[in-house]
């Protein structure tokens, strides 16, 4: 992303090695496909029937399972409601820790089963192992493929939303570029929008060596995958979430296919998809949006963003998420305005082209306000955490169990 030219023009938004390609990924997919130990099964099992009988008793947010929260869902069908009270009865007594899915969103609206930040983390350096993944590149092709893998996995429909701009800065030649839609509940017709751009700077171009600068190798775990990391994580709670609302992940390619500072614009995804929703309207709406940048960092701290916190239309939005991280204890987000100017980013377009209400939730001291990690190679999975990413993550789950 960018800030406003009163900080000398310029725009804002930086890797390591990373080692993790053996991850656990048994508890990826749909129910039928998990590979599961006994243990995992009978936890499985127990969630899964909690989940029927939660659904079948329009009880949203059940508290613990005890038999008297149960009984409006077993009367209407005797027979069936010994069965349910035979198979409840082993299964809640059974020596397990894990609790039922259905009773994650207590009455106070908070997840118990948490939002995973080491898992989140791991998918974060799973996306620097491909290198730089400006758009265009082989990093961004190998992404989008582990990508729609991941999300088809997770029980999403996803698709491409192609488009091209304008020719290769260096080649000449045309780039083919595509915003990736994952949707959850597609036939919902209110939905919200979570997005976050997937497509990393070409060049390490505020390295103080200028040959450093040119031939570097710019991962973007924080300016880039720290945005996707949350959302992937994010995918495995979604089925779980009480709203009623549709929910969108959109990843927008192009937001930095910058090459030349002065001349090459910012946000052609973002920009792309707003026009496409402006000028030829889905189906649906999107009630609110919240876009992560830069949300990884160790030494997280996130301030209000200016335009988030100042549009009459986002300004509610703010309050209701650094109320939602106060109640959780989440310190790291400052419940002020922040950074010496307003931040350009992809919700400029999402929220001025589009009209959609959408906040950026980004912290851009990285990791102080020398900023120095910015668009650098030290923008390393290294200068990330699963303790920030988990605390962005839970964030953002509570705040979307809390919208029904
Ligand atoms: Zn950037």
């Amino acid at each position: 992303m960018s800030i406003l030219a009163s900080v000398g023009g310029l725009k804002i938004g930086n890797p390591g090695a990373a080692d993790s390609r053996n991850q656990d990924h048994s508890q990826q997919g749909k129910l039928g496909k998990f590979r599961l130990s006994p243990l995992s099964a009978l936890t499985v099992l127990r969630t899964y029937t909690y989940g029927m009988l939660c659904k079948s008793a329009s009880l949203a947010t059940p508290t613990l399972p005890t038999m008297a929260a149960m009984s409006y869902p077993l009367i209407k069908n005797p027979r069936r409601s010994v069965l349910r009270i035979l198979l409840v009865t082993v299964l809640f007594t059974a020596p397990l820790a894990p609790r039922p899915v259905c009773a994650e969103v207590t009455s106070s609206e908070t997840p118990t089963q948490r939002f995973d930040g080491q898992r989140a983390y791991e998918y974060l350096k799973q996306l620097c192992q491909l290198g730089n993944r400006m758009s265009g590149s082989p990093g961004m092709l190998q992404q989008q493929q582990l990508l729609e893998k991941h999300f088809a996995q997770l029980g999403a429909a996803v698709g491409f939303q192609q488009f091209q701009i304008r020719q290769h800065p260096l080649t000449g030649q045309p780039v083919p570029m595509a915003n990736l839609v994952i949707q959850w509940h597609p036939e919902s017709a209110e939905r919200i929008l979570l997005c976050a751009h997937y497509d990393t700077r070409p060049y390490p171009d505020r390295e103080a060596d200028p040959r450093r600068a040119r031939e570097g190798v710019f991962l973007g775990a924080n300016d880039g995958a720290s945005g996707v990391a949350v959302l992937m994580e994010l995918g495995h709670h979604v089925r779980d979430l009480p709203t009623h609302y549709g929910l969108d992940f959109v990843l927008f390619d192009a937001e930095e296919f910058v090459f030349e500072e002065r001349s090459d614009r910012y946000f052609l995804g973002s920009e792309w998809f707003a026009r496409q929703y402006r000028d030829d309207p889905p189906s649906h709406r999107y009630i609110a949006g919240v876009l992560l940048d830069m949300v990884g960092d160790a030494r997280l701290s996130i301030y209000q963003e200016r335009h988030s916190a100042t549009w009459s239309d986002t300004r509610p939005l703010v309050k209701e998420i650094w109320s939602t991280a106060k109640e959780l204890g989440v310190k790291e987000f400052i419940p002020r305005i922040g950074y010496p100017t307003a931040i350009r980013d992809d919700h400029l377009p999402l929220h001025n082209i589009a009209k959609i209400p959408v906040i950026d939730i980004i912290d851009f001291e990285y990791p102080d306000r020398s900023n120095r990690y910015w668009h650098t190679t030290a923008d390393a999975p290294g200068r990330c955490s699963a303790d920030s990413l988990g605390k962005v993550g839970l964030v953002m789950q509570t705040w979307l169990a809390s919208k029904r």
